[in-house]
């Protein structure tokens, strides 16, 4: 579900990579709008957990998961930014692909490393709601990205363990 306005080769790509990995038929949502309430004029940023509330009550029942996209910066009280949000063991992720993007470092645009980048955390925040914690293996999608480069070190994988661990829980709670 985008998120406000987001580009359909973002959304395209998300579905590709949601397809290699999960049983899941993706189907896409009307765009919900940004949640007015999430802004925060102080930090010029967007309240992450006000989105997933608002993406939690548009959450179809017949959803295995619903996966929001948005090219807002967000963040939560606690933390600078992030790169997404999930809820463990739950339906709702968001990605933001905000500094996802070279430029946002005044570095000239890439686009096929922003669809890099946007797989490995599209894969991330879907491990998670999948029951998967974070992994040691700085290569596998599921490793802690604190700053960009840690996402640049990354595989849009997972490594042997949280893939096997994957198969093990989406097999076992029917998706
Ligand atoms: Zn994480
Ligand atoms: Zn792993």
């Amino acid at each position: 579900m985008p998120i406000g306005a987001v580009p359909e080769e973002l959304l395209a790509a998300t579905e590709r990579t949601v397809v290699e990995w999960f049983p899941f038929d993706p189907y896409r949502l009307p765009p919900l709008p940004m949640p007015p309430s999430a802004w925060q004029p102080e930090r010029g940023q967007y309240e992450s957990v006000t989105i997933m509330k608002a993406l939690a009550a548009a959450c179809p029942p017949d959803a295995a998961r619903l996966l929001g996209l948005t090219t807002a910066d967000i963040a939560i009280p606690m933390l600078s930014f992030l790169f997404g949000q999930a809820q463990f063991n739950g339906p709702i992720a968001l990605v933001s692909v905000s500094r996802l993007r070279q430029d946002f470092y005044g570095l000239e645009p890439d686009h096929d490393l922003l669809l890099e980048r946007l797989a490995k955390e599209v894969l991330h925040e879907l491990g998670h709601t999948s029951g998967l914690i974070h992994c040691a293996d700085p290569q596998c999608a599921m490793s802690l990205s604190t700053h960009v480069g840690l996402v640049d070190a990354k595989q849009a994988s997972f490594c042997a363990v949280c893939g096997s661990q994957l198969v093990r829980r989406l097999t076992s709670s029917n998706g």
